[in-house]
């Protein structure tokens, strides 16, 4: 017997004791239910230091719940900021690709005829036809382009597909009929090209069928 005080309870009735810790393995019987309570002296933890261990079990785990709770928050914002971080370029990178078709479409109309659409006066779109009158408005999303094709040739051309490629964008012109000397008006709408990136454009003479005098 060494003084130190242990805390038990009957198993059979919850009875609870406070006894003196044994030296050996001690028996008794429970005053409530009679029954058998085995005490050893190694098994047995004081109530006061359970307790303890208690309360530092809950405060640790406390700690480690709000830690846990800290990484997520922190790692949900890092995952936010990734994704933001990946939209922008997302963003950068579809800007630099219209840039480059924009380059691209400048490129290609530098090798061919450049019509200046802000010129209403006469210009040469090749293969016998010119162009004139031209006026470029904004309109819905692209530009409304208007204009007069005239027919330099000495035949008469029907059913006319001219293309006119403007920033990005391509769009093929349908007239029914140009006389020789003559000229027929046109009106057409070009979505998704910047009022301020149609200024040139390239007019390309597709097909027609022509009809001769005799
Ligand atoms: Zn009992």
């Amino acid at each position: 017997m060494n003084g130190e005080k242990i805390f038990i309870v009957c198993e059979n009735c919850g009875k609870k004791y406070r006894i003196n810790k044994p030296d050996e393995k001690r028996v008794f019987n429970c005053k409530e239910c009679d029954e058998k309570i085995v005490v050893y002296p190694s098994t047995q933890i004081d109530s006061s230091n359970k307790k303890e261990i208690n309360n530092s079990i809950t405060i640790i785990i406390s700690i480690i719940s709000i830690i846990l709770a800290l990484i997520a928050i922190i790692y949900t914002e890092n995952t936010n900021k990734e994704i933001d971080n990946v939209k922008n370029e997302t963003m950068n990178l579809n800007s630099e690709v219209n840039d480059l078709q924009f380059y691209l479409a400048n490129q290609r109309l530098e090798i061919s005829n450049l019509i200046d659409l802000s010129n209403s006066s006469i210009q040469d779109i090749g293969d016998g036809f010119k162009v004139a009158e031209l006026n470029t408005s904004k309109h819905m999303t692209g530009v409304k382009i208007k204009g007069r094709v005239i027919n330099m040739t000495s035949c008469t051309h029907q059913s006319i597909n001219f293309k006119i490629y403007i920033s990005n964008q391509e769009k093929t012109i349908f007239i029914t009929q140009i006389s020789p000397g003559h000229s027929t008006s046109f009106d057409t709408y070009i979505p998704d090209v910047p009022i301020e990136k149609a200024r040139w454009a390239t007019f390309k003479y597709i097909e027609s069928v022509l009809k001769f005098k005799i």
